[in-house]
């Protein structure tokens, strides 16, 4: 037995698992410190993959979207609604608008209606 070493646990992978982990490092998250499994098709987990379905791209760092459905927003990570560029949260109330609401404060709720310069 000269080739004994923590084998890939991801099905048919014979690779070296990576570090300490059980995924080698073309299956384990490339997140920094994360050992999970990466989804098909991305580079990364669950955990660490854009919240949007189909998208395959990297969250950002506390986020739960990629840079590209991220609101557009600076310090916002909150998903941008469909079509639109920004999240829930700043996105016009205005039916069928997608423009920006200036939401004021850190008073996130969503039932409270905020609208753009346009429909205000
Ligand atoms: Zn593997
Ligand atoms: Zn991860
Ligand atoms: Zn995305
Ligand atoms: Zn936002
Ligand atoms: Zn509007």
């Amino acid at each position: 037995m000269g080739c004994f070493y923590n084998r890939c646990v991801y099905s048919y992978c014979f690779r070296k698992a990576y570090n300490d982990s059980d995924l080698c490092h073309k299956h384990k998250c490339v997140m920094d410190g994360c050992n999970q499994q990466r989804t098909d098709l991305s580079e990364v987990c669950m955990h660490h993959q854009c919240r949007v379905i189909g998208c395959t791209l990297n969250a950002l760092n506390d986020g739960d979207s990629c840079l590209k459905h991220s609101c557009r927003l600076i310090g916002c990570s909150y998903c941008i609604v469909k079509d639109g560029n920004f999240c829930i949260y700043h996105t016009c109330s205005a039916k069928e608008c997608k423009s920006f609401a200036n939401r004021k404060g850190d008073n996130l709720n969503i039932l409270l209606n905020e609208y753009c310069d346009e429909h205000n």
